[in-house]
């Protein structure tokens, strides 16, 4: 690395009381020319943080139904018999009989003969037990006609995607049929590790691709963040909600997803914008601006925690470009033009880097001026004259001390200031 000329300066108190500024590093326009030394504006600015991350396309559980019977018997017809068949709320699956069925129905007729209600009532109520609909229930009373069969009917819209009977086959209790899954919406569970958990929010809209359609980007909000983290990966579970009209989006399917956060002055992600509005705990798909009843469960809907803030300049990240900021792995440093050629090495608090710029926490102010190219070059100049510099936070020695007697910090084989300069020297 060519070395410039440079010397370390004690400034002198301009007022009285004011305390003393540490010594600089000052760098002449002709040596900051050839050094090709650049300065940028500590300023604050909107910035995004992009987190792309992978994850996979589930069932939305909570528009998952199994089918299950409720009584031994026999499966005589099936309706539903093949896997991938979509079927519409209330059709029906599978004819089973039963003698259990039979024999319960025999006894709401006696029941209705004696014209004694509360038996009626028991006897309607055993058969509703047995999976018979109410409408089903009243029929045979009226009618005074026994069912040889009950038939079972899907409770929602959705595809087949697991069939676990045959026909003719016999079916006990508590056997699981059916599962149905609706696919209009889907799951994308994404994995987040820990350190990029601030980024990530409640209600953020996520873009999801698909690797089977790399064109086609899907949008759906953050409605679960795991409360847990899972200890083989170490990373966090993101449930994002995916509208699927068209059912391209398959379970199983990998996905790819970007998460964009606006970021807020201490580095964290900014409200995702649901704050306020209201939701049900079991469909978050369903987003309001009032209170009421979810229009699919009819559960009352809660109203989402936090506060919208809109962004104003005081809670935008302070940044600098992040050419400007030195790692030493412990120490972050910037090197600070107070007046024009006199720089200091300035310990700063990082937030999170998002793209050319350094989000900055603690240590700079809006309106400094930093060095953004030749910086390491001014940390060499730097330790070279015992100021501080990003592997020595205190500098080899203070220079006013230097002279000094018991000056025993500045080593003898280093150069001290101001009286030598680094080589070459041409003046
Ligand atoms: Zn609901």
């Amino acid at each position: 690395m060519p070395l410039i000329p440079a010397t370390a300066e004690v400034q002198e108190s301009t007022l009285e009381g004011e305390p003393e500024r540490p010594p600089s590093l000052f760098i002449s326009d002709q040596a900051r020319k050839r050094s090709g030394i650049e300065t940028a504006v500590v300023q604050r600015r909107p910035l995004t943080n992009e987190l792309r991350t992978v994850g996979r396309i589930l069932f939305n559980e909570s528009a998952l139904a199994e089918i299950v019977v409720r009584v031994d018997g026999y499966v005589e017809r099936l309706f539903a018999d093949f896997t991938g068949m979509q079927v519409k709320r209330g059709d029906h699956l599978a004819e089973i009989y039963s003698p259990d069925l039979f024999v319960a129905q025999r006894e709401l007729l006696l029941a209705v003969e004696t014209g004694n209600d509360l038996l009626i009532e028991t006897t309607k109520s055993k058969l509703r037990l047995l999976g018979l609909t109410r409408q089903q229930v009243d029929e045979i009373a009226s009618r005074r006609e026994t069912l040889e069969r009950v038939t079972l009917h899907s409770p929602i819209a959705g595809t087949i995607i697991e069939k676990r009977v045959v026909e003719q086959s016999p079916v006990r209790t508590g056997d699981v049929l059916y599962r149905i899954a609706n696919l209009e919406s889907v799951w994308a569970s994404l994995d987040i590790y820990e350190l990029d958990l601030q980024f990530v929010r409640y209600g953020q809209l996520v873009e999801i691709i698909a690797e089977a359609f790399p064109g086609q980007i899907y949008s759906g909000r953050i409605w679960l963040i795991d409360p847990v983290l899972t200890e083989e990966t170490r990373t966090i579970r993101v449930v994002v909600n995916i509208s699927n009209e068209e059912r391209k989006l398959k379970p199983g399917m990998f996905a790819n997803a970007v998460i964009r956060s606006p970021l807020q002055a201490d580095g964290s992600a900014r409200p995702s914008g649901v704050e306020g509005q209201f939701t049900c705990p079991m469909h978050p798909q369903i987003l309001k601006k009032d209170a009421g009843k979810c229009p699919i469960c009819e559960m009352t809907l809660l109203q989402i925690g936090g506060e919208e803030s809109p962004p104003t300049s005081d809670n935008l990240p302070l940044v600098v470009p992040a050419s400007a900021v030195l790692d030493s792995g412990i120490r972050k440093l910037v090197f600070v033009e107070r007046r024009p050629g006199h720089f200091n090495a300035v310990q700063i608090q990082a937030g999170p880097r998002s793209g050319a710029f350094q989000i900055v926490l603690s240590g700079l102010n809006e309106g400094d001026i930093v060095a953004t190219r030749g910086n390491f070059l001014l940390d060499s100049q730097s330790q070279i004259l015992g100021l501080p510099s990003l592997l020595d936070q205190e500098g080899a020695g203070d220079i006013h001390k230097q002279h000094s007697p018991g000056g025993e910090k500045a080593e003898p084989t280093r150069p001290t200031a101001p009286k030598s300069t680094p080589q070459p020297h041409k003046h």
